[in-house]
Parts: structure tokens; C-alpha cells; sequence
């Protein structure tokens, strides 16, 4: 379903994928499990935040499916469950506790869900929810957001654009995601009615467009070697720095073409022709926005994934934070109502670039596709067409993640093993 390209970075014998990280007794490390069958299998160790509104649904289907994945290719899955967001602010007065960034710190890789509600939207709050994100993003190091935007072929008659536009869209959004605005001293509102003021103030520095420019260009590498960079350089500073620094650095990548999009002008084009992208990157506000827009290609909010990475390697592969790129849909949540693929992929996602099982996650992407080849619809992906409905099975969270666990093929042997 999705297709992220190459993992910079990944060739030394601590890859992803590498048999070296996988093979049984090695360094000692407390990752090791004994299987019914007296066999030793690895044991990752991740965390699952479900947060939110239907994190906890989306979560609970993508941990489903990570058990089968895991049942299927003999591996185990020890899972640290924390709270974040509202959940956290209600049980301890904070969006997430030192404590448990720690434990996030220390883990192979996160799982979240997503966070926020409207008993916390309380713009004045000092407390709110999205802190746990921003102190996830900041206190791990995670400077980029990877959202992959593909249509599936089933889902055409879902997207509101017409299908011929929708034909060969395999995007890949790098979003920045530790500075500018979201990251930039603020002032809120003061002053009298009538007279009020706010400011934002969107800082980015060199080392900071850098290191996401060749992370954006080592991934270009690993697709069709098309790289897009967005900003808003004829009007902010800013732009103008991050224009510069991603034109310096494409000199080390001649192989890799660069392009240079105005954002208005690339929102324009992701809506008219879509196929015509292939890896874009861009600031955080940018990114934020433009990936949302992405996601109306697909079909739903509720399909697509993301991956938040850093710098920082783990025994199988780079440290990473997987969530949906959806919020936490308050209006339908604990109704067995929430599309659970985003965060299914995410999980995908997850299996490749934190654990090196690329086999699992081709497994469970494989999975989705059939499902959705079955005619396996949440309501959000119900064909407006009575004619294509009539083909389809309307499906909650539940009967979606047990769609597609029964696709993931498990070939017997090693069953129920995963925690
Ligand atoms: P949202 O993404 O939660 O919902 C937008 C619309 O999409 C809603 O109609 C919702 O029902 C639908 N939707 C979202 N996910 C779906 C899914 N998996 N299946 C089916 N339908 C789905 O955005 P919002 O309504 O703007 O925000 C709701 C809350 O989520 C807010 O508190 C916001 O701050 C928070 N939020 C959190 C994150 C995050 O945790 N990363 C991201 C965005 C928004």
C-alpha cells in the first residue's frame, strides 16, 4: 500500500532487515524470547499510547494486527502501555509525565493513537493535550514526519476527485517537525477588546533544514529520484534560508532532481494532479497542512499513516514515534466507528523502519489491500455509488482489524506467542 523508499542510512550490519540484529543470542540483550516450540525469537519492546477519542480503538486494532504479524513471522511484541494527552491531563495534571517520556526514550519505537478533546480545548488552558506531542517531538529527537499518500485502487470511487486524477498517486510527505511555528516563541492575546494582539514567531536555522533536506533527499534516492521542496520564499525569510539551504545541499545529491514549489501553488497542484508528486518537503506548518489535504486523495482521513523519526538508532533500526494522521475524532469514538488502518499502517510502517521486519510489514500491507479488495468498508470509505456499495461490507474498528488479521496468513505453528 504504501511506499516509503529506502531507509537512509541503512546499510551497515545494525540495519533494518539485516539478519545480523535478528540472529538469536546476540550481545546479551534482554530482547530475546523462548517460544512454545523451545525456539528463541526476538522481542521488541514498544510503547502504545492510545490517548484520545478513538485512539483507543485504533490502537487496540493495530496492536491486533501486530500480534498476527508477529504470530506469523515468530517474533514477540512486549508492549509498555502509557497515558498522554487528556487521559494524562486528567489522571496526573500534565499532557505527559517525565516518567513516561523516559520510558518512550528507552523503548524500540512508539505507537500512538492520537490526543485531544473538546473538555480540554480550553484555549486559555495551560495544560493541554498536544503538549505530549510537541515534548515527544522535541525531548526524542523526532525532526521528521513521514506521510505516505497512495490510493488504493478500490477506494477511487471514495476520493471526492475525479479517478482519473487519482491514477498513479504514490506521494511521500517529509514534514519537518520541530521548528518554526509550532516550536516559536509566542505572546497570546492580551490587551482590551477591540485592541487585542497575539504573535508567533516561525524560527528555523540552518542545521534544522539540513538535516531534513537530506533526509527528504536519501529518500528520493530510494524512490523515482524526484525531489520537491515547498515554501513561501517570494514572502518570508524563513523560505528564503530554507530555499538556500536545500539548493546547497542538492549539489552532494546530482542525481536526485529538485524542484521548488510556492506552497499555494503546490496545494493548487496536489488537488489537479496529484500523480505528478513523488517526495515533497517542507516546513511544519506547511507540512501539516498540505498532508491533510493529501489525505482527501485516499479516500479518508482515517487511511493514512505517518512516522515521526530522528537521528537516533535502536538495535533494529532508527527510533521512531507511528500514529494516524488523523485526530481523535471525538464525534465517533468508543463506536466501533473509527477507520483503524491509519494507525494499521502506521504500524507498518513501524515493523520496517523500527524493527527491520520488513517481511511483517509487507505482510500487513498486503493484508489492508486485500481487505479493501474484499469490499471491507468503514463508514467513512462507503461508496456514495449504490451500485459499488452493493459490493461492499460495511465493517466497524472491530470487524476492519479482524478483516484484515485474517489476511495476514498465518501459517500455523507459532500462535497467540505475542504479547
Ligand atoms: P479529526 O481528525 O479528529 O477529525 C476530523 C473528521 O475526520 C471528523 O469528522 C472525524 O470523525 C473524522 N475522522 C478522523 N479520524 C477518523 C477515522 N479513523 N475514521 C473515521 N473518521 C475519522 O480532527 P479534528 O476534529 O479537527 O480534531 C479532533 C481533536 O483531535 C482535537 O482535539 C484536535 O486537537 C485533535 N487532534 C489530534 C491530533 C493528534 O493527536 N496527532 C491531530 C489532529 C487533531
Amino acid at each position: 500500500m504504501t511506499a516509503e523508499g529506502g531507509l537512509p542510512g541503512s546499510t551497515g550490519a545494525d540495519a533494518p532487515g539485516s539478519s545480523a540484529a535478528d540472529a538469536p543470542g546476540g550481545a546479551g540483550r534482554p530482547d530475546r524470547a523462548d517460544w512454545p516450540d523451545g525456539a528463541v525469537r526476538p522481542t521488541y519492546r514498544l510503547v502504545a499510547i492510545p490517548g484520545d477519542g478513538v485512539g483507543p480503538d485504533v490502537v487496540a486494532a493495530a496492536k491486533r494486527v501486530l500480534a498476527a504479524a508477529a504470530a506469523r513471522f515468530g517474533f514477540a511484541v512486549a508492549w509498555t502501555d502509557l497515558v498522554a494527552g487528556g487521559a494524562a491531563i486528567d489522571a496526573y495534571g500534565v499532557a505527559i509525565r517525565d516518567e513516561d517520556l523516559a520510558a518512550c526514550a528507552a523503548s524500540e519505537a512508539i505507537l500512538l493513537g492520537a490526543v485531544g478533546g473538546p473538555q480540554w480545548d480550553d484555549p486559555k488552558a495551560t495544560v493541554r493535550p498536544e503538549q505530549a506531542l510537541f515534548a515527544m517531538r522535541g525531548g526524542l529527537g523526532l525532526f521528521a514526519n513521514l506521510r505516505p499518500v497512495s490510493v488504493h485502487p478500490a477506494l477511487v470511487p471514495a476520493s471526492p476527485l475525479r479517478p482519473e486524477l487519482l491514477v498513479g498517486v504514490d506521494m511521500l510527505i517529509v514534514r519537518e517537525l520541530t521548528g518554526g511555528l509550532y516550536f516559536g516563541a509566542r505572546t497570546e492575546a492580551t490587551g482590551a477588546p477591540g485592541a487585542r494582539a497575539a504573535s508567533d514567531t516561525l524560527p528555523y536555522t540552518e542545521p534544522e533544514v539540513a538535516r531534513v533536506a537530506r533526509l527528504a533527499f536519501d529518500l528520493a534516492r530510494g524512490r523515482s529520484r524526484r525531489l520537491t521542496s515547498v515554501d513561501k520564499a517570494n514572502v518570508l525569510a524563513t523560505s528564503r534560508l530554507w530555499r538556500t539551504v536545500v539548493h546547497e545541499i542538492a549539489a552532494e545529491y546530482p542525481d536526485v532532481v529538485l524542484d521548488d514549489r510556492l506552497v499555494d501553488a503546490c496545494a493548487m497542484q496536489i488537488v489537479r494532479a496529484p500523480a505528478s508528486f513523488d517526495v515533497l518537503v517542507t516546513e511544519n506548518l506547511f507540512g501539516d497542512i498540505l498532508s491533510d489535504e493529501a489525505s482527501v486523495l485516499a479516500g479518508s482521513l482515517g487511511m493514512l499513516p505517518s512516522a515521526s523519526i530522528g537521528e537516533r538508532r535502536t538495535p533494529h533500526g532508527l527510533h521512531g514515534l507511528y500514529e494516524p494522521i488523523h485526530g481523535s475524532a471525538p464525534d465517533i469514538a468508543g463506536q466501533d466507528l473509527a477507520n483503524p488502518v491509519g494507525t494499521i499502517l502506521s504500524a507498518a510502517m513501524l515493523l520496517r523502519w523500527s524493527l527491520g521486519r520488513a517481511d511483517a510489514a509487507d505482510a500487513v500491507e498486503a493484508a489492508v489491500a486485500a481487505a479493501l479488495d474484499d469490499g471491507f468498508r468503514t463508514a467513512d470509505l462507503w461508496p456514495h455509488d449504490p451500485a459499488v456499495a452493493e459490493a461492499c461490507t460495511r465493517v466497524g474498528t472491530v470487524a476492519m482489524a479482524d478483516a484484515i488479521v485474517a489476511r495476514i496468513g498465518i501459517t500455523g505453528g507459532i500462535t497467540g506467542a505475542a504479547a
